[in-house]
């Protein structure tokens, strides 16, 4: 149901740098809007994406260059920066360029998750961290089929899920799962105990939909590596899409 951006709109063309449940949602709450017109845009990554409502563009830009020409040409006034807490080469890309363009810009950061009673956190700056961390466990890696090479050297049994399948280089002692969220805490303590997985991997990506494995470990009293987010550029911040409709309220009228 939308929407606050509405009114005597400003910003007529606005662009969402997607790729997470908050940018399809934003998306799916903006088309429609008389005089706004929304695209998203998906970097690819996934063969089958979950795409929003309303125009969609898939592909990098073709960095600074190509995001200006690009945001140039398709007369973008506004951007919203909904990608993922560690996407940090797009969300610098975007706040550099807007920045010089003069374009309104947010990003759009769910909270990162908290540390509860019970939890066994070990937190690392990057994923390169997490795999000297490691000792001899069976780990359950959930960082990412792209972040597999940080562990290709090390002789570990891991257990992995992805979207997509895993492509090298990858770890040679490696079972993969073929799943993507939502998932439930019943199924994560089940997949835990049926692997005998003794530490969990994972980025501090925040929000409902991954949050079940950290409830799992904290049940089965499970050490996790903890990826902290890369940080972020010196940029307005919303931590909902419902602020972020509110923002783009803000700048429209
Ligand atoms: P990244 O490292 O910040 O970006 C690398 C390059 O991918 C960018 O320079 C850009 O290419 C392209 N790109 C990234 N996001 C894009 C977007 N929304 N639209 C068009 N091009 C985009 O990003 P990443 O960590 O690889 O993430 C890629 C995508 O997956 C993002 O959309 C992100 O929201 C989503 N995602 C990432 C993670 C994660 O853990 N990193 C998890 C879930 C979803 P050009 O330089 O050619 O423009």
């Amino acid at each position: 149901m939308p929407v606050a951006c509405a009114g005597d709109l400003r910003v007529t063309a606005v662009l969402i740098l997607g790729g997470t449940g908050e940018g399809r949602r934003l998306a799916d709450q903006c088309v429609g809007l008389s005089g706004i017109s929304v695209v998203s845009s998906l970097a690819g990554r996934v063969r089958s994406p979950k795409v929003p409502q309303g125009e969609v563009r898939i592909g990098g830009f073709g960095g600074e260059t190509g995001f200006r020409d690009w945001v140039i040409g398709h007369g973008i006034d506004a951007v919203v920066d909904a990608t993922h807490p560690f996407a940090s080469v797009m969300t610098g890309t975007a706040a550099k360029v807007t920045g010089e363009l003069g374009i309104p810009f947010v990003v759009l950061r769910r909270p990162g998750w908290a540390e509860q009673p019970g939890d066994r956190w070990h937190w690392v700056d990057s994923v390169a961290a997490a795999a000297e961390a490691l000792g001899d466990e069976t780990a359950f890696l959930t960082t990412g089929r792209e972040e597999l090479k940080a562990f290709a050297h090390l002789p570990n049994r891991f257990v992995v899920r992805s979207v997509d399948p895993p492509e090298p280089p990858m770890p040679s002692n490696l079972y993969t799962v073929l799943d993507r969220g939502p998932f439930t805490v019943e199924g994560e303590r089940r997949l835990m105990r049926e692997h005998a997985i003794e530490v969990l991997v994972t980025k501090d990506s925040g929000g409902d939909m991954t949050s079940a494995k950290l409830q799992a470990a904290r049940e089965l009293r499970l050490p996790v590596i903890m990826v902290r987010r890369p940080p972020l550029p010196d940029v307005e911040t919303v931590d909902s899409v419902a602020a972020a409709v509110r923002w783009l309220g803000t700048v429209a009228g």
